[in-house]
């Protein structure tokens, strides 16, 4: 199974929107490398294409032109099923905007990726699986609220739960602190280091140096191009370091901290 090919190779990626009459070049000629265990940001101002390389790499669209190998798998061969399939072993997808269902548990909102796999896995596997999610990424006393009694960093951490509860090789989060508080985000960053040192790659888009800075490599993205590709020294904290007795960010949805690290 395991081969010396990279783990995410793109070659000469492309991606053209027709848009009216003229031709949007989202993604023009990127050239990547991911290895195994590497945790990317990508960056760039808004429309530079940052998404639709995340949803290239997500399997959730495909290039114009050139090649995606993952895991030395030329993603471009295969058909809407496979497409499917691959996703949803491999992949782990994290939002902005969390994206749960709103009147549905936390345990019920992790356990949906188990209800699409085939061979179909059993309701107490399911459920199990969902338990391991949500206490890995410290919702254990939370499996029975719905989103809205849970604050955003909460929720984002239900959406977390969702992408780990099928063991994903990669996980791709687009913007996943784009609407928490520094603090919150802080936090969402820890959890995501706790996730790379277990063996995770994370890609993930955001506009904050701050928050990129927790990363191990940073890709900023001009006009659909890839810039810049350094590996700065890393931020690194501890989601124990980050913890108080009474959780105060996690209080209130609404609550806005602005924590200074050390
Ligand atoms: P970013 O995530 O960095 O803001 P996007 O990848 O969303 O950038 O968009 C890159 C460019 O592609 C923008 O000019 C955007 O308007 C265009 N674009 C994105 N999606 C579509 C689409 N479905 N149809 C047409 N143009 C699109
Ligand atoms: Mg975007």
């Amino acid at each position: 199974m395991s081969s010396t090919a990279p783990f995410i190779q793109l070659v000469n990626l492309r991606r053209t929107y027709a848009s009216g009459d003229v031709a949007v070049h989202a993604v023009r000629d990127v050239s990547l490398t991911i290895e195994r265990g590497d945790f990317v940001a990508i960056m760039g101002s808004s429309g530079s294409g940052k998404s639709t390389l995340m949803n290239t790499l997500g399997c959730l669209d495909r290039p114009s032109s050139g090649e995606y190998l993952l895991d030395d798998v030329h993603v471009a061969g295969l058909d809407r099923p496979a497409l499917a399939h691959l996703r949803n072993q491999r992949l782990g997808f994290v939002f902005q905007s969390f994206n749960l269902l709103p009147r549905t548990s936390a345990l019920e909102n992790v356990e949906l990726p188990l209800l699409y796999r085939t061979p179909l896995v059993p309701a107490a596997t399911r459920r199990a699986r969902a338990r391991d999610a949500l206490t890995r990424v410290g919702l254990a006393n939370r499996l029975d609220h719905h989103p809205s009694q849970l604050s955003g960093g909460q929720q984002q951490r239900i959406a977390i739960a969702r992408a780990l509860v099928t063991q994903p090789d990669l996980i791709l989060a687009d913007e996943p602190t784009g609407n928490l508080d520094t603090r919150t985000s802080i936090e969402i960053m820890a959890l995501f280091q706790e996730l790379n040192d277990a063996g995770i790659t994370l890609v993930m888009v955001t506009h904050e140096p701050d928050i990129a800075a927790f990363c191990r490599r940073i890709l900023v993205m001009r006009d659909g191009r890839i810039v810049s590709d350094t590996q700065p020294p890393r931020r690194r904290i501890a989601r124990d370091e980050l913890a108080t007795p009474t959780q105060t960010s996690e209080m209130e949805p609404t609550e806005t901290t602005h924590t200074q690290l050390p």
